[in-house]
């Protein structure tokens, strides 16, 4: 369970996730999108709560990426013609496993069914351990009896072997490699069934998790809902080298919808079908990934979860990052010192740092064109969930962009001094070309141009051979009789200035709504009854991400302290801090309960006296100040500029307990 955390068991973290659900959503944090027709899985509203947390979090990643590391902001559309998701390889490849009920016909996701199935076995196989040395001979009985199935307790305890407990953790640690069929083995072998029925499940196939649509009103022109946001990027690739002054590295930034048709969406607002995602691509010479601003970040101690560790069944382990680095367990500077900016970015939201590691991707999981890939995993009530994915993808994507486009998507370097290199010429005789093939010249000639050295120097040699030589048009496939006089393909020594490159390119990819859901449960607790009351929760927002900084409230209904309190809450806003007023006339301890529930950090009550009250919500102290030098000070707390106890280290505390206000 959490890393130096109390750890809860199955049944306190489902109560806990439930509590976390039910307010989050009778406080309109979320609600379930076309509530009122049933809903649809996998989609959620935000509600005004919700939609002023994200605002917050997204304006803290403009600040702490875009802004701090200098970064170009774009924004792109939703709807992708498919020729760009063609060449990104997502119309081939972007698939999930998926196995069907073979009654019914429901669906799964292959990897799910395994995961669910082997984290409940080992459960259970602690849980008989655990009663076994509590009382020896007759746990497993217990255990068995409690879930009062016979067949199925006997194929239990047939699995609970010290080997078959291994095996198990084996399998759950490897998960993400197996292939298809290595997981359709799987899952025939540990006997598991349709969770809904029982039924006997399909082999896995891989399902496209993309929407498609048509684009305008022929059909003609096939799309898709951008299942990310990154290939807006490499698209305009070109344009932002161009605009960053022809140098590298550089980084873009875009933050918007993406959309993925996940096959079974159960938990919560941790899977959906629609999200925001906030990416950056940062582009870098491959021979150069050494980063200026490394040495700030590189004495920051992280949860890192090596391939090796996973693969040793071993837990995760702290690090200093400069280490992790200098030990090539992180394969370069820019990757690492994104990690560390996203550890910061995360701990700084209000996420707890002992429940955030950085899990390396194991060597089948990650793409083959990766270099290296670390998720940031965040431990919540739904397990560790991948929350960040920062990824190496060296220069796929700009040159699956080039070969696709025939634009070409590279960055110049000038060498210091000028080099020798030999350099190819070829020179398709047009004219000759044009005599023979007609209306074919051009797309020979642009072939013939296109070919790699090795190609073109097989021709020459070919051609000196023999009189004629078939050449095969790779895109096209068709194929033409060349003869000697056709192309002149030659190689000589020159002095080089410089040279063309792709650039690889490091990929920082935050799921906005994963890190929010992880934020309120790390932030959410429940504050022990004051004798009389209900118990009451409360989020623990950091000021800077709590949806509004404060609340303004008359002691009692009184027109003059409405008016007051009126006064007061314009004046907030004209400072730019956001605020609630509550004259809603319910006892004052009420009012703290209902801004402490959804987090609000501070609240001011006005009064017959001179200033006014400003509490804060987890310490519930007080102190009294000017209602002149009050928006200042909120401000400042609210921007984190002040800190609570600079308040309480300048003002002295009122001592007003909460039900002696109601009176
Ligand atoms: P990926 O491109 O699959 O690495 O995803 C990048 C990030 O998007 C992940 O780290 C998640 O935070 C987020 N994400 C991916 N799929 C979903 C989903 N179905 N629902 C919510 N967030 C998601």
């Amino acid at each position: 369970m959490a890393t130096g955390e109390v750890a809860m068991s199955r049944e306190e973290t489902e109560a806990f996730k439930v509590l976390v659900k039910n307010t989050l959503e009778r406080r309109l944090f979320y609600i379930p999108s076309y509530k009122i027709y049933g809903g649809v899985a996998g989609f959620y509203d935000y509600g005004p709560w919700g939609c002023q947390v994200e605002t917050n979090v997204l304006n803290l990643w403009r600040q702490h990426f875009v802004m701090e590391e200098d970064m170009w902001e774009i924004r792109c559309p939703c709807v992708t013609p498919e020729v760009v998701l063609k060449a990104s390889g997502h119309v081939d490849k972007f698939t999930d496993l998926m196995v069907k009920d073979e009654k019914l016909g429901s669906c799964f996701r292959a990897d799910h069914l395994l995961k669910d199935f082997l984290t409940k076995a080992l459960e259970e196989f602690e849980e008989i351990k655990r009663e076994r040395e509590a009382a020896p001979g007759v746990a497993a009985q217990v255990v068995v009896e409690k879930k009062d199935k016979k067949k199925v307790a006997e194929k239990k305890r047939e699995l609970l072997t010290p080997e078959k407990k291994r095996e198990m953790q084996a399998d759950l640690a490897g998960l993400d490699e197996f292939s298809g069929p290595e997981l359709g083995a799987k899952i025939k072998a540990y006997g598991i069934k349709s969770p809904e029925s029982g039924n006997d499940l399909s082999d896995p196939y891989p399902f496209n998790l993309m929407f498609s649509t048509q684009i305008g009103p022929t059909g003609t022109l096939q799309g898709y809902m951008r299942p990310e946001t990154a290939q807006g990027i490499f698209v305009n690739f070109r344009d932002l080298y161009y605009e960053s002054g022809n140098r590298l590295p550089f980084a873009a930034a875009q933050i918007g919808s993406a959309y993925r048709n996940e096959i079974a969406p159960r938990q919560g607002p941790m899977r959906v079908r629609e999200f925001t995602m906030a990416e950056i691509e940062h582009f870098v010479n491959p021979d150069d990934k050494s980063h200026p601003k490394f040495k700030n970040v590189a004495d920051l101690e992280i949860y890192l979860f090596p391939r090796a560790e996973q693969t040793a069944l071993e837990s995760h382990v702290k690090m200093r990052i400069g280490d992790a680095v200098e030990k090539g367990i992180v394969d370069n500077e820019t990757l690492g010192y994104f990690i560390a900016r996203t550890y910061l970015f995360l701990t700084k939201l209000g996420i707890n740092k002992n429940r955030l590691r950085f899990r390396q991707h194991l060597a089948n999981e990650m793409a083959h064109y990766a270099q290296d890939c670390w998720d940031a995993e965040i431990e919540c009530s739904y397990g560790w969930f991948e929350c960040v994915g920062c990824a190496d993808r060296s220069a796929y994507d700009l040159k699956a962009h080039t070969a696709k486009s025939g634009h070409e998507l590279t960055a110049y370097e000038k060498f210091d001094e000028p080099k020798d290199e030999m350099k190819l010429t070829i020179v398709p005789n047009k004219k000759v070309l044009g005599k023979e093939f007609r209306k074919d010249q051009k797309i020979l000639s642009e072939s013939l141009e296109a070919m790699t050295r090795e190609e073109a120097l097989a021709l020459k040699a070919e051609l000196e051979e023999k009189e004629k030589v078939t050449y095969k048009v790779c895109t096209t496939g068709q194929e033409f009789q060349l003869t000697k006089d056709m192309v002149a393909i030659s190689e000589k020594l020159e002095k080089s200035h410089g040279r063309n490159f792709t650039p690889s390119v490091i990929e920082p990819s935050f799921g906005i709504g994963r890190i929010m859901y992880c934020l309120y449960e790390h932030c959410f607790y429940t504050r022990p009854a004051v004798p009389g009351e209900p118990t009451t929760t409360v989020f623990r927002f950091p000021p800077i991400v709590a949806p509004v900084k404060c609340t303004v409230f008359p002691l009692m209904q009184r027109e003059v302290l409405n008016a007051k309190a009126k006064k007061m809450s314009n004046g907030l806003t004209r400072a730019g801090v956001s605020n609630k007023l509550d004259i809603t006339g319910r006892s004052i301890g009420k009012r703290y309960a209902r801004t402490d529930e959804v987090g609000i950090p501070f609240a001011i009550t006005v009064d017959f006296d001179e200033g006014v009250t400003v509490r804060e919500r987890d310490s519930k102290q007080q102190v009294r100040i000017s209602d002149v030098d009050v928006v200042d000070l909120v401000r400042d707390l609210a921007n984190g500029s002040m800190v609570w106890e600079d308040v309480t280290a300048k003002y002295k505390l009122v001592t007003v307990t909460e039900s002696e206000a109601d009176s």
